[in-house]
């Protein structure tokens, strides 16, 4: 079921102003692509966002969240630097990052309205609530807009989880405007956003622990990658407690004091809850007119991104298929493609590479080694583990992974996973090949670009271990 909030506004008599062909709720990654490109296609498109312009990734993820990991990285470097002849006197001020990050998005949210304006999107800042299935209702404005189409594209939040004292933590949303660092910082969660906020806090100086409630962090990432970032993390500084909950919270005279379910309470600075993101379907009148939300209070949509509603779409997290900026931008794309340029184009949700901006950063595309099982197939496993080049000549101990996986009798490449130094840069180019369905000879008879790290992906000449039926041999 959708959220239905007690104060769902349906502004019954409010007077209906203008016909489009296309109603866009939410101005972030997937809604912006929609409405630009369904106006391009000579739709008469209106957006309305409550908010800022650029939704969840420019203001409250991907972009200040990757500018804080180049800011948290400097420290590991001016650590080599010593060793290839620099002198680095370092100090650190966040408010500058801070008003530096927000200049930043300032300049993206207004790159992206006029990017909608220039291809004709009327753009409203409101609240919408679906009125009926081709009525939508600004609450602020009073009035209503009416179109052949609407698309839901209103993102998610982030969910704390119900114990006493959750509103004493912060969130992701939140972690961008901290007036000042604290000392110390308990991140509870073992997402991509849990290992990234941790690396970052970490690097600008902040005693950092992560509280996770299972056995290893980054469940559903290969368990090579999972062990390695937690050694990395650990061996950078970082307390990974595992198997770990807390119970309640409470302020305590320099912080906030956190009792566990198991384990010794201590007192943190902040704690910061990276507990997982949940739809906005709440207050947007879905149930009212008949849209269906699944048990993740996601709204159900079919390949073409079509709701139970026929005349009602949705794209982007609010649909919960894969929560990340490209595959929102995809989807909003498609849907463009589909509706209003008479191109019948759904998105293939197979093949997802991904990245986390932790230190060391993570990259994977494709299927890891327990996925593979999972399918039951035969295939072999390439690794290479090394010391990256940029720190042989400092005593810092930092280790680089690489992890092929290819099917053993197609030798069709099923997985590449990354660890270390431009993880993420390095993925997204292994990714072509591995959705263009390459095989591991395919890799062997590209020539090396040497010296770098990546040139490991077509040097690995034998397999580690063969694993037939679920066991390795
Ligand atoms: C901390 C963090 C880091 C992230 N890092 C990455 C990353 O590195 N790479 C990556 O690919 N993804 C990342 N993501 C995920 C990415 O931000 C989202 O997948 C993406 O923003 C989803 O786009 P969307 O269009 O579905 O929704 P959003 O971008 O969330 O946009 C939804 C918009 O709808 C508006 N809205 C909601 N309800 C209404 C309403 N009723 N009326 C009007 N407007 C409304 C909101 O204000 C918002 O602007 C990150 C997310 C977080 C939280």
């Amino acid at each position: 079921l959708c959220e239905v909030a007690a104060s769902s506004s349906r502004p019954d008599n409010a007077a209906l102003s203008t016909q489009y062909d296309l109603i866009v709720i939410g101005g972030g990654s997937g809604g912006v692509r929609a409405a630009r490109l369904s106006s391009l296609y000579g739709a008469r498109v209106a957006l309305v966002e409550e908010s800022r312009l650029g939704g969840t990734c420019v203001n409250r993820g991907c972009v200040p969240k990757k500018l804080f990991a180049f800011a948290s990285r400097f420290d590991s470097l001016f650590e080599i630097a010593a060793d290839y002849g620099w002198t680095v006197e370092a100090s650190f001020d966040w408010p500058t990052l801070v008003a530096n990050k927000d200049a930043e998005i300032a300049r993206l949210e207004a790159a992206y309205e006029s990017a909608l304006l220039d291809a004709g999107v009327e753009v409203f800042r409101d609240h919408a609530t679906l009125a009926d299935r081709d009525t939508v209702g600004l609450r602020d404005a009073g009035t209503r807009l009416s179109a052949g189409r609407i698309l839901i594209a209103t993102g998610g939040h982030p969910v704390r989880p119900d114990i006493e004292g959750a509103d004493l933590a912060i969130t992701s949303d939140d972690a961008f405007g901290l007036a000042a660092l604290p000392a110390s910082i308990l991140v509870v969660g073992g997402g991509y956003v849990a290992a990234e906020f941790a690396s970052i806090f970490n690097g600008l100086g902040v005693k950092t622990s992560i509280s996770y409630r299972r056995d290893r962090i980054l469940r559903g990432f290969d368990n090579d990658l999972r062990e390695g970032l937690s050694e990395a993390m650990r061996a950078a500084g970082i307390d990974i407690l595992v198997n770990s909950q807390p119970r309640r919270l409470t302020r305590a005279n320099e912080g906030i004091h956190v009792e566990f379910e198991h384990g010794p309470a201590a007192t943190y600075g902040a704690v910061m809850f990276a507990t997982g993101r949940a739809p906005n379907t709440r207050d947007l009148g879905l149930e009212a007119v008949g849209v269906v939300c699944n048990a993740r209070a996601a709204v159900e949509v079919d390949e073409w991104s079509r709701s139970s509603v026929d005349s009602v779409f949705a794209v982007g997290d609010v649909t919960a298929r894969s929560a990340l900026t490209p595959v929102a931008i995809r989807e909003g794309a498609a849907f463009a493609e589909t509706e209003f340029n008479g191109v019948a184009t759904a998105v293939d949700h197979r093949i997802i590479p991904t990245a986390i901006f932790s230190e060391p950063e993570v990259g994977s595309v494709g299927l890891s080694e327990e996925d593979a099982v999972m399918h039951h197939l035969e295939f072999e496993v390439y690794m290479a583990r090394f010391r990256p080049m940029i720190a042989t000549l400092s005593d810092r101990q930092e280790r680089t992974m690489f992890k092929l996986i290819a099917q053993a009798d197609s030798g069709r490449v099923l997985g590449v996973h990354v660890l270390g130094r431009d993880a993420a840069e390095i993925v997204q180019l292994a990714a072509i090949p591995v959705t263009m369905g390459a095989t591991k000879a395919d890799f062997d008879r590209t020539m090396a670009v040497h010296p770098t790290a990546s040139e490991e992906l077509v040097t690995l000449s034998k397999p580690a271990y063969r694993v037939v039926q679920g066991e390795r041999v």
